[in-house]
């Protein structure tokens, strides 16, 4: 079992995480970054990305993220492939970390960037479909479905917030919901049922994602009525689950505080946590904007505060100040 230490810790790959690492790496921190599951995050198991800044054609979300880790590493810092299963915040700084490999992280700073999950149906056809019709994201694949038929799975705040975002691509967009009522905010309602692009089914539950024969995409949606049980098929070009996302808190359970949706908290404005020295960053922290390009602004704000953070008290404790590398 090794010990590995760090003046900065990073725990997860994705944009928010490797964004603090270059940071962190070019503020001289020798930061590691500890990758968990999905290294890369949640942008390598989409395809086209066209909206992250510095590429006029689409790129592909895993080539993006295999960017990002070599920009990280070939500014200093260490990619580690292993995933953090406990973590003591209590005793303060240096933190230590244990990984699911039996190796201990030892952290000056921690930056938590674990994520958060989208939750799925789990019905047939859904993963095969993903990126070729299904998505979990009306921000960042609507525009692919330019003057289409979507559907919206859901119906809470984000399947009301979706609905309404896609009426920006399409004029034929329908909510789809298992009851017969929605549970998101009186006010999106009134503009969901005021909008004459949106159309609400009532008590239909998907129970399949069904393609075209050419494999091309999403042909339609399989739909069981949750009253009388009949099963009729919807045709769609899109469908967006929205049922909302899953942050990755469970280590920090007890640990940080939380919402209650299991999203950290952080002070406004700011990627601090309420224990000086851990920092985080991206979805884990953002359940509203849920972003690459967000994630890996918040990811450089926790770097840019972290390298603050020991400078400062490197500075109180009367050492010689580490030179600080041009942001
Ligand atoms: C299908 C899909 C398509 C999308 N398309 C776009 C798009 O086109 N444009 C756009 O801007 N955004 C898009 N997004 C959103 C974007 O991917 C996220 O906003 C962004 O990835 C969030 O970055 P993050 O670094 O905060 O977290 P994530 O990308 O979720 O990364 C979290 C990281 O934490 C790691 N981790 C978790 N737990 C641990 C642990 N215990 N120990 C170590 N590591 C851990 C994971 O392995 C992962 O590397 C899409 C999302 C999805 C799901």
């Amino acid at each position: 079992m090794t010990t590995h230490t760090t003046r900065m810790l990073i725990i997860g790959s994705g944009p928010a995480g490797l964004s603090a690492a270059i940071y962190g790496a070019r503020a001289g921190m020798q930061p590691i970054v500890v990758q968990g599951l999905q290294p890369g995050g949640q942008l390598t198991i989409t395809t086209d990305v066209e909206n992250y800044p510095g590429f006029r054609d689409v790129i592909q979300g895993p080539w993006l993220m295999e960017q990002m880790q070599a920009q990280a590493e070939h500014v200093g810092t260490r990619v580690i492939w292993d995933t953090i299963v406990d973590i003591d915040l209590a005793s303060g700084s240096p933190f230590t970390a244990t990984g699911d490999s039996g190796d201990t992280y030892v952290g000056d700073v921690v930056v938590i960037a674990t994520g958060a999950q989208a939750k799925w149906l789990g019905v047939l056809g859904e993963q095969e479909l993903g990126g070729k019709g299904v998505s979990a994201c009306a921000t960042c694949d609507g525009f692919f479905f330019r003057g289409k038929k979507v559907a919206v799975i859901g119906g809470g705040n984000t399947a009301v917030e979706e609905a309404l975002y896609l009426t920006n691509h399409s004029d034929d967009v329908t909510l789809i919901h298992r009851r017969d009522e929605l549970r998101s905010e009186k006010i999106l309602q009134d503009r969901l049922f005021a909008n004459p692009k949106i159309k609400v089914l009532w008590n239909k539950q998907v129970t399949r994602f069904l393609g075209d024969p050419a494999g091309q995409g999403l042909a339609s949606l399989e739909l069981k009525d949750t009253v009388t049980g009949a099963v009729s098929d919807f045709i769609a070009d899109g469908a967006f689950v929205a049922i909302g996302h899953k942050p990755a808190t469970e280590l920090f359970k007890g640990k940080l505080p939380m919402d209650e949706n299991g999203y950290l908290l952080v002070e406004p404005g700011t990627p601090r946590t309420s224990i000086p020295g851990v920092f985080a960053c991206g979805d884990v922290m953002d359940h509203i904007y849920r972003q690459a390009v967000t994630a890996a602004g918040t990811g450089c704000m926790a770097a840019l505060d972290a390298e603050r953070f020991l400078a400062h008290r490197e500075f109180e404790a009367g050492k010689e100040l580490p030179s600080v590398a041009a942001y």
